[in-house]
């Protein structure tokens, strides 16, 4: 699961991040989702296709930019290529 937190000296500000507490990724650990440079995402994409907030987190890491890993089953590149359009 992914989960941004920012934290501040006096505060303590989460976003509304409960979509993620369906998030399949949870139960199987960071590891298919952050693959090693080169290797394989196919198992994480099998994960998210069976999840069902898949199109939450993909909308979640396309408006947050995130850059790394398997989110909403798309690949860095395949996110990418989505928001060139
Ligand atoms: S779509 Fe994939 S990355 Fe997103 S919460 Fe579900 S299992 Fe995790």
């Amino acid at each position: 699961m992914h989960i941004d937190t920012i934290a501040t000296p006096d505060t303590i500000a989460t976003p509304d991040l409960a979509w993620q507490e369906e998030a399949l990724c949870a139960q199987t650990g960071a590891d298919f989702f952050f693959p090693e440079p080169g290797s394989s995402v196919r198992d994480a994409k099998r994960i998210c296709a069976l999840c069902p907030i898949r199109s939450v987190c993909l909308e979640y890491a396309l408006s947050h930019d995130e850059r790394f890993g398997v989110w909403g089953g798309l690949s860095e590149k395949e996110r990418l290529a989505l928001r060139r359009g």
